[in-house]
Formats: structure tokens, sequence, C-alpha cells
């Protein structure tokens, strides 16, 4: 396992924003990963995916941080039921690309998300205009406690937009999710996965630093009337609505001021705007 201390850790996120980690940990499999989270007893710690939707607005990150996407790498997939088990460091991409080449429905409108297996389901990340999420498909996902390892249902999550039971259990780790996927041919799935990548071809923030929708609900038009403004380094992406770009090397405090921007703007108008991002 890798272990540094005080360490930069906004090169992993994909905003690219923020302090420092006084502890940050890359544990290589399981196993270290769980015996590590064990010997925090009830201390807290942050747990890291592809980092694309954390805003790291401190300098100095006093818990301990916790990558995941060097461990939990297992995909497990029975082609014939077409039942999966893809450990919770996976990219979604990778499970993604992992189902279609045994001829499974995959999520191919999830393709766009840069999100690992435990990110998007803790975010229950999907896209609306696809009308498509990851817990379409989900089963029950494998949690750590730090005491326990359990099984929870789907039911169990409570999923809704971009949230799910573990918004309100911190100290549980997502280990793996089971999802379940019909059989299709290559050639209806390959029609959708070119429709689902065309959809967010142009959209300026990609080839961009952000992380992704910045507002889960947010007044569209409000947020529209904000593109293009902010700062030198950092602003609101000029074609996407809710989006944050960074330039490059802007700084946290200037994100903040852009959110406080969007909110007063909001509370102006007697609107409300609820935050998607996490922030740290
Ligand atoms: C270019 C771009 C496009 C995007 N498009 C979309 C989109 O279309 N739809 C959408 O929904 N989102 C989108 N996003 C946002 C983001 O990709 C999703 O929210 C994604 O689910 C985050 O996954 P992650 O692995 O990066 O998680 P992170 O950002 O690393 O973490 C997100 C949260 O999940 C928690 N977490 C991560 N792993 C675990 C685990 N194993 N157990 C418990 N908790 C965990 C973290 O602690 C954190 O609170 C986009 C982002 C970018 C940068």
């Amino acid at each position: 396992m890798k272990h540094f201390q005080r360490h930069p850790i906004a090169k992993y996120t994909t905003l690219k924003v923020g302090g420092y980690a006084d502890n940050f940990y890359i544990p290589n499999d399981r196993e270290e990963l769980t015996e590590l989270i064990q010997s925090f007893g009830s201390h807290q710690f942050l747990l890291l995916g592809n980092g694309s939707n954390i805003f790291i607005k401190s300098k100095r990150i006093k818990k301990p941080v916790l990558m995941t996407n060097k461990s939990l790498k297992d995909v497990d997939i029975d082609a014939t039921t077409g039942k999966l088990r893809v450990g919770a460091g996976v990219d979604i991409r990778k499970m993604i690309a992992d189902c279609l080449r045994v001829g499974l429905r995959a999520p191919v409108e999830l393709l766009t998300i840069p999100a690992t297996v435990g990110g998007a389901v803790y975010m229950n990340a999907g896209r609306t205009s696809m009308n498509s999420s990851i817990s379409d498909n989900l089963i029950e996902v494998e949690v750590f406690d730090g005491k326990h390892f359990t099984t929870l249902s789907r039911k169990e999550c409570t999923f809704s937009h971009r949230y799910s039971v573990f918004h309100r259990r911190p100290q549980t780790t997502i280990l793996s999710a089971t999802f379940q996927y019909d059989r299709i041919p290559s050639d209806v799935i390959q029609s959708l996965k070119r429709t689902s990548i065309e959809a967010a071809k142009d959209k300026d923030y990609r080839n961009l630093a952000s992380a992704g929708s910045v507002f889960k609900k947010c007044d569209y038009q409000l947020m529209q009337s904000l593109r293009g403004t902010g700062f030198r380094r950092t602003g609101f992406a000029r074609n996407t609505p809710n989006c944050i770009v960074n330039y490059g090397d802007a700084y946290a405090w200037q994100i903040s001021a852009l959110l406080a921007y969007a909110y007063v703007s909001h509370r102006l108008r007697g609107k409300q705007a609820i935050l998607e991002w996490q922030v740290w």
C-alpha cells in the first residue's frame, strides 16, 4: 500500500483544485483497504474514487483519504445469466466495455461519465436526458462498515436523483455492486453507444477540468444566464449550463465565490439550488 503524508490531492480530482491531505492512502487490494478501514476504528475517513464529483475547498484535509481505484478491481461476469459483480474501484467505462464484449445490454448511456462503480453507486450517477442511471439494473451492493461485511438490496440503497443511502452513512464503504443485464444484438448496442457519445459531444466542459454538473436541482434558465461568467482562471462553462470549469490553476476561493454567486442569484429569484458536488 502507498501512504503519503501532507500529500497534494487536487491532481486526483477532475476539477484539479484544492489542498493537501495529512494522510493519503492507495491500498493495492481489498484486504489492504478493509484492514486499513478497520484500523481507523471510529475515526472518520474519506473515500476517493475517480474524484469526478469532488470539489476540494479545504487547504488541509485532516481526515485520512483513501483512494479506491487501485484496489477493488474485480469484475466477475456470468454471460449466461447476465449477472455481474463489479468491484467499487472499477471504472464504469471498463465495466460497460466488459459487458459489451460478452453481448450484454450495458448502460452505454453512462459511457461519458468518468466514474468508478463505487462513486457512481454513491451518487446514483446517470443521464437524465437519456433516462438512464447506474441503479436501474442494480441488484445489490456489498459494503463494509469497519466491522461487518453486509449486502444491501437495491431497495435498501434508497436511490433517488443523484442520491443514495450512502450519503447518510459516511463510514460505509461500497466494496462491490451486482448488476443484471439482458443480452442484446451487437448492432443495436453499437447504435445506442453512438447516440450516447454523440449527445455529449458538444459540451465544452468535457475538454476542460470540471466536476460535471454543479447542482442536482437548480433553475435551468438562471444557470443558462451565468454561462461564461467568472474569473480568468475559472468560471461557468461557456456552452454548458450548471457547470464550472477550471481553465488552469483556479483557486478554491474563486470556485467558492462562483458557488456563492449562484446560490445568491437563486435566492434573489425565490428559487432553490441543491449542490450535486461533494465538498471536502
Ligand atoms: C466530464 C464529466 C462528466 C460528468 N457527467 C456526469 C453525468 O452525465 N451524470 C452524472 O451523474 N455525473 C456526471 N459527472 C459527475 C461524476 O462523474 C459522478 O458523480 C460520478 O458518479 C463520481 O464518481 P467518482 O468515482 O469520480 O466518485 P468521486 O468523485 O471520487 O466520489 C464521489 C462521492 O462518492 C464517494 N465514494 C466514492 N467511492 C466510494 C466507495 N467505494 N464507497 C463509498 N463512497 C464512495 C466519495 O466519498 C464521494 O462522496 C461528470 C463529471 C465529469 C468530470
